[in-house]
């Protein structure tokens, strides 16, 4: 499973347990809180009910007690004319608008009864309702009315002088669809109102219902265990109603003597009822399902931010071991991964560089013998040297010499080995005419070493010690191996400017540390900078042309030391150098490189220090065509006769060869791609 995919995995598992555990508990909370309003909208509902009723049993009670007291109802009453009481108990039912009304005498005899012409003259006092009312009391309370319930309210009827209460009325009004139907419309169709009757057992039948049939309501009610609470209240029942579902409150219906005769149920819909939650939860669902999708798609699109620049890197990785160092790494930011995208980069340039030299190298290894012979022409005259160790002979008692390396201006150079520390060391002795200095330019020329000796890098020849033997002063340093970069242009003639400016940039680091540590080298050309097998370039001899320059600088007799092609105007001059003398070397030596030519030539030192000072120089690619204008404009704002007018340092000149690399590269990408990094190198060269 690649990286990308295992982030991606890893943070969806999160996002999914995250996001579900969210919507699960919020779906809980948010059920719980609707189920609590639903509770409260029942509560109310059924309150809504009973209101209603109560309202009805009032407007009942009212018109009944205003209606007894019509005195000539009162007398008829006390005379028990029961053919008038059928009359007056009609003319109630009217006026109370109650579905039927009885009369009795004040021994609770019914008089006479509205809708039963023929009603028995039974005694009634077996009823609460009557008996209260005989009592004094008006009183109310639910009955049976004809297989329905039916609410009932008694009042007593009172002789008008005296109180004495001569009888009593009893108005009765059925709950039925009508009252049922009223209540629906009421509550704006939202309430269902079911009522039933209770028998001596407490099972239900249902009278009235605005949904379904009594029938069908009935078996409902009977399969399920229902209780009323201590208030006589049905809390929250659930009804399925066809294919409906609906939930209720309801509350027992009570006989005047309180006993429960029926009760009703206020219901709703529950799907109505639960629409906002459904809907809540929908919307919840949605929201969470877009939040996991987007979700999921930014922390797809985060593990590929993380794992395609690592991939780059591995396939960078994998050219690179295959020798391919051309591969262009996608810029980077500043996280972990833009330090190693950073970091891979510099590498690859690295290998690059140090390939670059290798190819060179290797280019030359047939024509290789040649030179070694055409050296050992010179290694003799070196040995020829008046006072030249041979090979075998120890040396300040602490080097044993192997063979001479060669001979310059300043003296022979030999490899040694170190007997004390067993290192293979190059030492360089200088001719006796430096040692007859006066004690001063020794001293300075001390401390240039003691400075030298103190720079680190790979590509400065490692200074170790300076000292003196039987008058003879030395230095040892670092032994390198390689070829110096005269040797190569001098068989090769002018090299590719990739290779040039691969050259030019180590050339400028060896330059940079070695400004910084505070030494000038002051004699830098191609015979001082020794390309290592490894690809690796080397200079070599840094402070050691201090001694040179102050015993015979070419402003005295044109006895030069070193090579004055490479010297910068202000050293002929005298005057004091900075690193920008350096600068100028630098650019001198790139020039040859390029060209195979050195920018002046002259038979005398006199000559060429006038061509220096007036002469303009030979643009390098009026000599070999192709070089870019960049590296061109580099080589010549190195070569500028003022110094104010080069590179201020070698990091400036650093960096006009890395532009002038990077202008390079975009043409030869520009061109049919090789794949293989030297290839390409050739072809940017043809
Ligand atoms: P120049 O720099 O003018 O060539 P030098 O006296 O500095 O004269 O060096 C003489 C020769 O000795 C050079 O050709 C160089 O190849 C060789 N040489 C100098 N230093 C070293 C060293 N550290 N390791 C190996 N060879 C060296
Ligand atoms: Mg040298």
């Amino acid at each position: 499973m690649s990286l990308s995919w295992k982030i991606f995995l890893g943070t969806a598992v999160v996002i999914a347990v995250v996001l579900g555990a969210t919507i699960a508990v919020t779906d809980r909370a948010a059920n719980k809180a609707s189920m609590a309003a639903l509770d409260d909208a029942l509560a109310a509902t059924r309150a809504q009910v009973e209101a209603v009723l109560d309202a009805r049993r009032s407007s009942l009670q009212g018109g009944a007690a205003s209606f007894v007291q019509g005195s000539g109802f009162v007398s008829s009453l006390s005379q028990k004319k029961t053919e008038n009481a059928f009359d007056q108990a009609t003319e109630a039912v009217t006026i109370i608008r109650a579905d039927w009304v009885q009369l009795t005498d004040e021994f609770g005899v019914r008089l006479a009864r509205s809708d039963s012409a023929s009603a028995p003259p039974d005694t009634l006092t077996r009823s609460a309702l009557i008996s209260g009312a005989l009592e004094g009391d008006a009183v109310s309370g639910i009955v049976e009315s004809r297989g329905a319930l039916a609410q009932a309210v008694a009042v007593p009827v009172r002789e008008g002088g005296t109180g004495r209460i001569v009888g009593s009325l009893m108005a009765v009004r059925t709950i039925d669809s009508v009252f049922a139907q009223r209540i629906v419309r009421q509550t704006g169709g939202n309430v269902q109102l079911v009522v039933f009757i209770l028998d001596e057992n407490l099972v239900p039948a249902v009278s009235v219902t605005t949904i379904g049939t009594p029938n069908e309501l009935t078996q409902l009610l009977r399969s399920r265990e229902w209780k009323p609470d201590s208030a006589g209240r049905l809390g929250h029942v659930e009804l399925p109603v066809g294919a409906e579902q609906f939930v209720g409150q309801g509350g027992l219906l009570l006989s005047a003597s309180g006993t429960p005769y029926g009760g009703f149920l206020a219901l709703r819909s529950a799907d109505a009822a639960l629409a906002p939650f459904r809907a809540l939860r929908t919307t919840l669902l949605a929201t969470g399902g877009a939040a996991m999708v987007l979700a999921f798609f930014v922390s797809f699109v985060g593990a590929r931010t993380v794992t395609r620049p690592v991939k780059s890197l591995a396939g960078a990785a994998r050219r690179a071991a295959e020798g391919d160092y051309l591969t262009e790494l996608p810029s980077a930011g500043k996280d972990e991964i833009g330090t190693l995208t950073t970091a891979f980069r510099a590498l690859l340039a690295d290998l690059r560089e140090k390939q670059e030299l290798v190819d060179l190298l290797q280019a030359d290894e047939a024509r290789r013998t040649v030179q070694l012979d055409a050296m050992s022409g010179t290694l003799r005259m070196a040995a020829l040297q008046p006072g030249a160790l041979a090979p075998g002979a120890r040396f300040a008692r602490r080097y044993e010499v192997k063979e001479v390396l060669g001979a310059g201006g300043m003296g022979t150079v030999y490899k040694a080995v170190d007997a004390e520390l067993g290192e293979v060391v190059a030492i360089k002795t200088l001719k006796a005419d430096f040692a007859q200095q006066d004690q001063s330019a020794l001293e300075r020329f001390r401390s240039e070493i003691r400075l030298a000796r103190k720079i680190s890098h790979r590509n400065v020849v490692r200074t170790h010690d300076i000292g003196e033997s039987d008058g003879t002063y030395y230095i040892t340093m670092e032994y390198v191996e390689g070829r110096s970069l005269k040797d190569l242009i001098r068989q090769r003639g002018a090299l590719k400017p990739s290779a040039v400016i691969t050259i030019g940039k180590q050339l400028c680091r060896a330059l940079e540390v070695a400004h910084e540590a505070g030494v000038i080298h002051r004699d830098i050309k191609p015979q001082n900078i020794v390309l290592g097998p490894d690809g690796v370039l080397k200079v070599m001899d840094f402070g050691i042309a201090r001694l040179a320059k102050r015993s015979e600088g070419v402003t005295q007799a044109g006895m030069v030391v070193g090579t004055p092609e490479y010297m910068a105007p202000e050293q002929f001059l005298g005057d004091d150098v900075d690193p920008r003398a350096d600068v100028y070397s630098a650019g001198a030596v790139l020039y040859e490189c390029l060209t195979g030519q050195l920018p002046f030539t002259a038979d005398s030192p006199i000559v060429l220090i006038t061509k220096v000072l007036d002469e303009d120089i030979v643009p390098p690619s009026q000599i070999v065509p192709g070089i870019s204008p960049a590296l061109e404009a580099t080589v010549l704002a190195a070569l500028s006769r003022s110094r104010d007018e080069r590179p201020a340092t070698a990091e400036a000149l650093f960096n006009l060869l890395v532009a002038a690399e990077e202008e390079d590269r975009v043409v030869i990408a520009s061109a049919p791609t090789p794949v293989r990094g030297n290839a390409v190198i050739e072809a940017g060269r043809a």
